[in-house]
């Protein structure tokens, strides 16, 4: 069957973006192929969008004639407030629009879209989620590490480095001390102090460390070093947000893939 069939026949089972609604949705990690058919099918029904400064150019170009605003970051600022985002979704679906907000990875994860979930629902908007695939789990996938390997890990923490909507840090010393691998949203400013805290938390410095920028992109890069390396190297290689920090023995699968590929090719 080709992928037009297939498309056509998913599209009967779809539900329809009403008049006065708002989906919340996730566009996934980047790479346009990550979207959900659900969100394809939101794109293709929104009237208006609102999205995020990590959502691809190319996934919001499929919303054809649908009116678009940006509400993401510019040169490293916010454009606009989280308060005035929620406000514009609840003025355009009291308008009467059929709205779209997207976010990179999922609405859900360090997305702040549970805040707008629950100022629609407080405000008698319907909405409905649409899921995402988070950056933390699809970018290390996409590098060659499982966030789960039997025998290594039986959790994986999501922490995020950004703090000032929090008022308060993370117990970095704490986590380091459950012996899991951590995955690192945002904090590349402040990854030297991280890592500086994982360590004082009693991460050996030599326990394996990777870190990957505009995973799934075309600008991807990665770097593997240890914990003691990374925020060093980091900085010096250039590296430039969106990236994610994984530290952990899961980290140490990439070398053995990367080797196995190797010797495949020779
Ligand atoms: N809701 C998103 C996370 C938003 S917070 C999700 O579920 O993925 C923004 C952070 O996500 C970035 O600072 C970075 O840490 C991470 N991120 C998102 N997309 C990324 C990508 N393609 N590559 C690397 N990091 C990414």
């Amino acid at each position: 069957m080709s992928v037009e069939t297939t498309l056509s026949l998913l599209q009967s089972r779809m539900a329809r973006l009403e008049p006065g609604h708002v989906w919340l949705a996730g566009a996934g990690p980047g790479d346009p192929g990550c979207l959900t058919l659900d969100v394809v099918s939101a794109l293709t029904q929104a009237d208006v969008v609102v999205y995020d400064a990590l959502v691809d150019p190319a996934v919001v170009a499929i919303a054809e004639g649908a009116e678009l605003f940006f509400v993401g970051k510019r040169g490293g600022k916010l454009s606009i407030t989280q308060a005035e985002i929620t406000a514009r979704l609840i003025e355009l679906a009291k308008a009467g629009r059929k709205v779209l907000r997207l976010k990179g990875g999922d609405p859900y994860v360090f997305g702040r879209g549970g805040e707008e979930a629950i100022a629609l629902a407080r405000e008698g908007i319907p909405f409905r989620y649409l899921p995402g695939i988070t950056s933390g789990l699809a970018a290390l996938g996409n590098i060659g590490i499982a966030p789960t390997m039997r025998g290594l890990n039986k959790a994986v923490i999501l922490a995020t480095g950004q703090t000032a909507d929090l008022g308060d840090e993370l117990d970095w010393r704490a986590l380091a001390a459950t012996g899991q691998p951590i995955v690192i949203y945002m904090g590349l400013k402040i990854l030297a102090h991280i890592t500086g805290e994982l360590m004082a938390g009693g991460l050996p410095a030599d326990t394996p460390a990777a870190i990957v920028m505009a995973a799934t992109t075309p600008r991807q890069r990665v770097h593997a070093a240890t914990l003691g390396a990374i925020a060093g190297d980091a900085e010096r290689l250039g590296f430039e947000s969106p990236v994610l920090t994984a530290v952990g023995r899961i980290v140490s699968m990439r070398a053995e893939l990367l080797a196995l590929a190797d010797r495949a090719l020779k």
